[in-house]
């Protein structure tokens, strides 16, 4: 009798406090529904998908911004505090934040973020590879975003994960992605139109880092560069030299300048060469701030295509 008492006392506690859960939890879910998914991402051109993507359920804090450098940061407190009260944060990934175990990452882990929270945008890109001058190792190349058909991967992989971390508003973030996928399609056929129609002896891109890689493997542009990756000795006077002999095999007509370099190196090779400078530099690690010209993902692609089109097609 008594054991059944204390069988009775014990299912009445647990109907009550399963009771109480339920009722919280779903005064918490009426009042998630007015919030925004607090979003944070590395650098500028995952910035601009979120806000495309994500529209007005995100709230999004963005990393590195443009004129700093994606491959080598130091996060600042107030990104600290952001990261560790995302619901959900981006990176590309491929290396570019730093490596495997770079400044993203040590993030992440002093924040105790939980992994499943974190996504990199480049699970479905196949990796390229650059080689380290000093060590001769091969790292990946991080810069796959500069290419239009990875920029739908890209935008679809972050559609995909808003979906799964807040499924109650997957048409928003369905329909958001159809309209921009849409016009990311239209930059597409535009890249290649806009290649073809440069004569074939023509199609050589020359920039200071191998930032293009990718591009030039999608297009069919030839690449010269004078060093392999931002983080590296970046000028020296044998990357220089070499750079010169590929201009000179080639007959490249202009050089290109992104606009996050210095550049003094690729004045020292137009010096030396005689190849004169596009008019405007080209865009590569990131887009540029609210109200200039290129301050969009898709206007940072059209305005490259533009700029290489024009200044490989000229006369
Ligand atoms: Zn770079």
């Amino acid at each position: 009798m008594k054991n059944k008492i204390t069988y009775l006392i014990g299912l009445l506690m647990v109907v009550l406090v399963l009771n109480a859960c339920s009722n919280e939890s779903s005064a918490a879910s009426e009042a998630n529904e007015d919030e925004k998914l607090k979003v944070v991402t590395s650098f500028t051109i995952l910035e601009d998908l979120a806000r495309e993507i994500g529209g007005e359920d995100v709230d999004i804090h963005n990393l590195v911004p443009t004129g700093t450098d994606p491959h080598e940061y130091e996060p600042l407190p107030k990104d600290m505090k952001k990261a560790t009260d995302a619901d959900i944060l981006f990176y590309n990934g491929l290396n570019l934040e730093g490596g495997g175990n770079g400044w993203f990452f040590k993030m992440i882990d002093s924040v105790n973020q939980d992994p499943d929270d974190v996504y990199s945008l480049s699970d479905r890109i196949e990796p390229m590879y650059i080689t380290d001058e000093e060590t001769q190792a091969e790292e990946i190349n991080p810069h796959a975003f500069i290419s239009p058909k990875v920029g739908i991967k890209m935008a679809e992989d972050m559609r995909d994960a808003f979906i799964e971390k807040d499924p109650e508003r997957k048409e928003n973030y369905e329909k958001r992605a159809d309209e921009y996928l849409k016009r990311l399609k239209d930059v597409e056929r535009d890249y290649q139109q806009k290649i073809d129609d440069i004569p074939k002896e023509d199609r050589v891109l020359v920039t200071s880092e191998r930032a293009f890689q990718y591009l030039a493997s999608d297009y069919g542009l030839k690449e010269g560069y004078i060093w392999a990756i931002d983080t590296e000795d970046t000028g020296s006077p044998n990357q220089i030299n070499s750079l010169v002999s590929f201009i000179e095999e080639n007959d490249v007509p202009v050089l290109f300048i992104e606009s996050n370099v210095d550049p003094r190196p690729m004045e020292t090779v137009s010096d030396q060469t005689g190849v004169p400078f596009s008019e405007k530099p080209i865009y590569s690690d990131e887009i540029g701030k609210p109200g200039e010209e290129v301050d969009t993902y898709i206007k940072y692609l059209n305005y490259n295509i533009n700029l290489i089109h024009d200044e490989l097609s000229a006369e």
